[in-house]
């Protein structure tokens, strides 16, 4: 990420929105942590602490109104975390399992103590293997996994093969490295997570028939790294969102 920044030329400050996240390190990446923090909503309320902070360092004069606008987003997160541990503690412990396309919600499992089994790990360039396939129509069989997700930047066809082996449903594709366009159901932070844990939710309580919903298109796989880019520049955009009105 570090060699992208520079590579662009920028003379502006480098800044870890990522600061005070606990990463969460998965085995075969080395020393490299798993890059989809911001699917715990926790986790972004440490991202805008550091942007806030940022900002005020560079902008002391606007101070109370970053930390105005800082505060009203924090209390829409917490909301959002409000609502989406009520719809996960409404699942059974034992129903609690999401399997999904790519390794993007290991923070979201953390967080809201839902086990996650993806297909592919944290960057979706790899090759699907036939015996991962193998082992998670053997895991919903046996545990009667009643939906599975895919996501909507990488091709559903593998998951649909599951669900067609297995009984389970597909549930609504979910949002993992990007939000959704305008219009979209997952056209802002807030949204998208609000979506995506509205069909984790339905999904895993049997609310979700079988169907045949997937998006039309689905953009180019692209790694985990670009995704992590991609977050901080939306929680960055947000905020000079603040300055821009202020000047
Ligand atoms: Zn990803």
């Amino acid at each position: 990420m570090e060699e992208l920044i520079l590579n662009s030329g920028t003379k502006a400050p480098m800044i870890a929105a990522t600061k005070y996240i606990e990463p969460i390190y998965k085995d075969g990446m080395g020393m490299s942590p798993d890059p989809h923090a911001w699917m715990d909503p926790l986790s972004s309320v440490q991202y805008i602490k550091v942007i806030k902070e940022s900002l005020i360092a560079k902008f002391p004069e606007y101070s109370d109104e970053i930390i105005t606008k800082h505060n009203a987003y924090k209390a829409e997160l917490f909301a959002l975390h409000d609502m989406i541990s009520i719809w996960m503690d409404s699942i059974p412990k034992e129903d609690r399992v999401l399997i999904t396309s790519h390794d993007a919600f290991s923070y979201f499992g953390r967080r809201y103590d839902v086990k996650v089994l993806p297909l592919l790990g944290t960057s979706t360039e790899a090759d699907i293997e036939s015996s991962s396939v193998k082992k998670l129509i053997n895991y919903i069989k046996e545990n009667r996994v009643k939906a599975i997700f895919s996501e909507t930047t990488i091709n559903p066809k593998v998951l649909q093969q599951i669900a067609k082996a297995t009984g389970a449903s597909l549930g609504l594709p979910l949002y993992a490295d990007s939000i959704g366009d305008e219009g979209s159901p997952g056209n802002s932070y807030i949204n998208m997570m609000k979506y995506n844990a509205r069909s984790i939710f339905d999904g895993l309580l049997g609310k979700i028939a079988p169907n045949d919903f997937y998006p039309q298109s689905f953009g180019d796989e692209e790694n985990g790294s670009f995704a992590f880019i991609m977050l901080g520049v939306i929680f960055i955009g947000l905020f000079f969102g603040v300055i821009l009105k202020l000047q």
